[in-house]
């Protein structure tokens, strides 16, 4: 028997998991650990909730997660409840599948005043995450700058724009679904270091700014390059520069603005007390294309900054890691004897979900040439004696279920759920508080 442990229920998780139940079928048992009591990582979290057919592929994941051969382990702090060492001592091997959920830090003077948020942080707001659902952006001014020009900057700046009506069949939070009712934010400007040609954005995401109820994108038509060096764009990003030269061609009088500010790097935020302005220095292209200062100064009023620049995955005391990328180092997904590495955790924060199946494949063909037929070790049964004995609750897909009921029982007509953002209601709702905590 085969015993592999998995940390972190998101895509990357969850494709390592199918990977492996195929290639082991019964001769291998596969646990799902994840921090939360909630599985599906990015997708329940990250995934912007607007975007529910993207949501939809956890259905594919819960048809794994109902397998004998595997289970979700959640509600388990990997490094508290269990450490990395122990894992590995119970099973054949232990694959870290735990993302990039840190913001990249931003490192310019004022990136720390009150107004001035990452997308992790953000995101994980209106997304319900239990980390953020008390960070209560300010929305009390006019002008929000959007940091980055990749799919997280264009999801934060269509959430920003978007009428409470637009939210309808989406799965907002509540929190964020009132507060955004009450924004006074109308002009909102996604800060670009580079160009047109070097923007991150997929042309479906992109195009969805065109179609906004009172927003509309608007590009100053002298930034985008000569129509002609397009054909020498891949043909995914020829489109989405196609569109925002629609964007420059068709420019839109909506009561709520957003601004592609290109060439524009951001080298601090100022303001007394709170974030009031992005001081922005003018940039130029060298012939890699990479950017550089001209020197030229501007500022752009801002009492909300968001900081969309990518993500980092974070440091675990003993797991070999490379600080300039974020990630973890590994020898393609190999970190140590017995230990592994998967999805952003080993590649860094980019690709779509897509990208996550082909890598759990991988990962899987690894570990099956490196353990054999295993090597007879505790697994399963051993993590749950340990985790009896430090009395530590497991939330399994069963409880889950729990959780998921209530949530859609508790949604707003034409909603899909209406998430929990604190855990422990989520464990409440799992039927696995008792006594004093579950009455209250
Ligand atoms: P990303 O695609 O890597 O974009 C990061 C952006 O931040 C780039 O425009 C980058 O510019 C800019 N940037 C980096 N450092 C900066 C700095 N110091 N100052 C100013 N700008 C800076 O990352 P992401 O938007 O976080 O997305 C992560 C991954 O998730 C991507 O693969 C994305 O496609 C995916 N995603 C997909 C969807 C979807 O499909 N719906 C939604 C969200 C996210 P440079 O190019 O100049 O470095």
């Amino acid at each position: 028997m085969r015993h592999i442990a998995i940390v972190g229920s998101g895509p990357a998780g969850y494709y390592t998991a199918e990977a492996c139940r195929n290639i082991f079928g019964d001769g291998g048992r596969i646990d799902i650990i994840d921090r939360m009591p909630v599985p599906f990582g990015l997708i329940r979290t990250g995934v912007a909730p607007d975007h529910q057919s993207i949501k939809a592929v956890s259905k594919r994941y819960e048809a794994v997660a109902l397998t004998d051969t595997v289970r979700f382990v959640g509600n388990i702090s990997v490094g508290k409840d269990v450490s990395i060492a122990e894992l590995v001592s119970l099973y054949d091997a232990v694959v870290l599948a735990t993302g990039a959920p840190q913001d990249r830090p931003l490192g310019i003077p004022g990136a720390d005043l009150p107004g001035v948020v990452g997308s992790a942080a953000f995101v994980g707001w209106y997304n319900g995450h239990p980390d953020y659902a008390r960070l209560n952006p300010s929305l009390h001014g006019t002008d929000a700058v959007v940091i980055g020009n990749g799919n997280v900057a264009l999801d934060v700046a269509r959430i920003l724009a978007k009428t409470p009506e637009e939210f309808a069949g989406s799965d907002i939070v509540a929190h964020a679904r009132e507060a955004l009712a009450q924004s006074r934010i109308r002009h909102i400007t996604l800060l670009g270091r580079r160009g047109p040609h070097q923007i991150a954005m997929t042309p479906k995401e992109l195009g969805e700014l065109g179609r906004l109820e009172r927003a509309g994108p608007r590009i100053d038509p002298t930034d985008l390059p000569d129509e002609g060096a397009d054909a020498l764009l891949e043909p995914g990003q020829r489109k989405s520069v196609m569109l925002l030269r629609e964007f420059a061609a068709n420019p839109v009088a909506r009561p709520v603005t957003i601004d592609f500010d290109f060439y524009a790097m951001p080298v601090a935020i100022e303001g007394e007390g709170h974030a009031q302005r992005v001081v922005v220095e003018r940039t130029a292209l060298d012939e890699m294309g990479r950017s550089h200062g001209t020197g030229e100064h501007y500022a752009i009023n801002a009492s909300l900054v968001v900081s969309c620049i990518g993500y980092q995955t974070p440091v675990i005391d003993g797991v070999p890691y490379e600080h300039g990328r974020g990630r973890f180092a590994s020898d393609e997904g190999r970190i140590l004897p017995g230990l592994y590495c998967v999805g952003w955790a080993r590649r860094g924060p980019t690709g779509t979900i897509g990208t996550n199946k082909p890598d759990g494949l991988m990962i899987a063909e690894k570990i099956a040439q490196d353990i054999g037929e295993g090597a007879d070790k505790p697994g399963r049964p051993g993590l749950d004696a340990l985790l009896g004995q430090r009395g530590v609750d497991v939330i399994t897909f069963r409880d889950w279920q729990n959780i998921d009921a209530e949530e859609v029982a508790r949604a707003l007509p034409g909603a899909p759920r209406e998430k929990f953002t604190d855990v422990e209601d989520m464990v409440r709702a799992a039927g696995k508080l008792t006594g004093q905590a579950a009455a209250e």
